[in-house]
């Protein structure tokens, strides 16, 4: 059999001169690729294991280590890229699913990369954010179609205005479960979350008990495996989100193996540890409109109509259909997720091939909710893929009111993609529930890392909004004269409601 097997993907080179055989190395890899050869007296590496995550070559004192791409070569066929001839190799030798982790990893055109934005020149000024006030506050939740005002001494809000969350700038942090993160991650991100004036999303894991002093930071999921759901858990939040699809996987539920369900997240989920914690594909209480709205005003009954009530869909064919019924069954937020979202384990074939891109998500929901006069009722929030703040910008200027990060800000915290997350060997601790893997995340540290790029992302935004010549996040929402479009063709454009580079409008 072993002349079947496929060569590494990558290679460690050792610059023998520089190392000082100190081990460090071996400590830092979470997927016991490095180990010390008594015999031999020096490192030695097992290629095979090499995820590319780059732990030891960051941390080599004497930066002795490289990691390479293998470079071994494969007879050239158009009809059989390497990666599906490699698939059939893995395949055939385990019989399984084949399972990764993070986000979509086919060359799909990012329509984001195709999109650019306007700036002002003579006539309509554009201004300088450096001396000019920019406002990016936003707030997210239902709207009421008019305002009524009593003038009584001076003018009072007459009209009733259902519960909102504000963000101080248009991110939030998208749901990622503990369990599939560590706990210092969560703690990571409620802290920046707190700090930056934003929201964690507890994804469907429960809220540890050491985040409840950061709940009003905090929106906690309803999924369809109820993990970590009780009394407590809903009045704690600042919103509730019912989690019905997911970019990554539409259409399929949720597997976190019983190796990565440790006492923490065991006692979250509340459910025995080190058992599997399957979520199931559907909720079983919802199988129409009808009843996700009888979900959706439990939720609200629950917490006395204080709070706002998310719903997460992923971003598939019908997306402007069942965006408006979800609209009509009571959301105050409706949060889309791309094919590009990422996931913490999903297999290969669902990850990378179901779904369709936010850009076209967001375009057609905010159209099609418009013309159903629902816009109004919600805010929507767009991710699955927002990479930078012009992702950012873009996503709003087609008719988002926020937008979710996920891998940005595991990256923010050291993530190298290497998609091993479902494998809990993580060696940044990012996704693992190995105590010597996960102590490697001081959460002050990285709540520090992540509000330099809300920090960063926001004043790239306001300089963004600096050369369109507007001052405030709400006049480029929904403003798709703003964006112009390079190589896409006419039908793409038409759906996107955006004009090609040159057109006058
Ligand atoms: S960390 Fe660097 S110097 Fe230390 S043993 Fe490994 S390769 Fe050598
Ligand atoms: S979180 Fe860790 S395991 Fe997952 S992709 Fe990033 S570096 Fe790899």
């Amino acid at each position: 059999m072993k002349r079947y097997e496929m060569p590494p993907s990558f290679r460690l080179k050792i610059d023998r001169d520089l190392c000082v055989a100190c081990k460090r190395c071996t400590d830092e890899c979470g997927f016991g690729v490095l180990s010390y050869d008594h015999e031999a007296g020096r490192i030695k590496a097992e290629h095979a294991r090499c995820v590319a995550c780059h732990r030891c070559m960051v941390y080599c004192p004497q930066s002795a280590i490289t990691v390479e791409a293998d470079t071994h070569a494969y007879q050239q066929s158009a009809a059989w890229p390497v990666h599906l001839r490699e698939q059939v190799y893995r395949q055939a030798a385990t019989g399984g699913i084949l399972l990764t982790a993070m986000g979509n990893a086919m060359q799909y055109e990012s329509i984001f990369d195709r999109l650019v934005l306007d700036a002002c020149q003579v006539t309509n000024p554009s201004i300088d954010p450096l001396r000019e006030p920019m406002e990016l506050r936003t707030y997210l939740g239902s709207r009421p179609d008019s305002l009524e005002f009593e003038q009584e001494g001076g003018y009072r809000l007459k009209t009733e205005v259902p519960p909102q969350i504000r963000l101080e700038t248009p991110v939030l942090f998208s749901a990622m479960s503990l369990g599939a993160l560590s706990l210092p991650v969560h703690k990571s991100l409620a802290t920046a979350a707190r700090t930056a004036g934003t929201f964690l999303n507890t994804g469907e894991g429960g809220l540890h008990e050491d985040l409840y002093p950061y709940a009003e930071n905090i929106i906690v999921q309803v999924a369809s495996g109820r993990f970590g759901v009780f009394d407590k858990y809903l009045r704690a939040a600042a919103a509730i989100e019912i989690k019905i699809g997911q970019g990554a996987k539409p259409g399929i539920g949720g597997h976190l193996p019983g190796e990565k369900v440790g006492d923490e997240v065991a006692a979250t989920r509340m459910i025995p540890a080190g058992t599997d914690a399957l979520s199931p594909a559907p909720h079983h209480d919802i199988y129409s409109i009808e009843d996700l709205r009888q979900l959706v005003f439990a939720l609200k009954e629950s917490v006395e109509y204080s709070k706002p009530i998310s719903v997460k869909i992923a971003a598939v064919h019908n997306i402007a259909a069942i965006a408006c019924g979800v609209a009509r069954a009571g959301a105050d937020i409706i949060q889309i997720d791309g094919f590009r979202g990422s996931t913490g384990a999903a297999p290969t074939i669902i990850r990378d091939h179901v779904g369709i891109p936010i850009e076209i998500a967001i375009a057609v929901v905010d159209q099609r909710l418009r013309e159903e006069g629902l816009r109004n009722r919600v805010s929507l929030v767009a991710g699955g893929s927002i990479r930078s703040s012009a992702d950012l910008a873009k996503a709003i200027a087609l008719g988002a009111d926020a937008c979710a990060i996920g891998t940005a800000a595991l990256i923010a915290l050291g993530c190298r993609v290497c998609m091993k997350c479902y494998t809990g060997n993580c060696s940044w601790g990012i996704t693992s529930q190995r105590p010597e893997l996960y102590g490697r995340i001081d959460p002050h540290e990285g709540a520090e890392r992540l509000v330099n790029l809300l920090r960063g992302w926001s004043l790239e935004l306001k300089e963004i909004l600096g050369a369109c010549g507007v001052n405030s996040i709400e006049s480029l929402r929904g403003s798709r004269m703003r964006l112009r479009g390079i190589g896409l063709d006419a039908q793409t454009l038409e759906i996107l409601g955006v004009s090609a580079a040159g057109a006058s409008c």
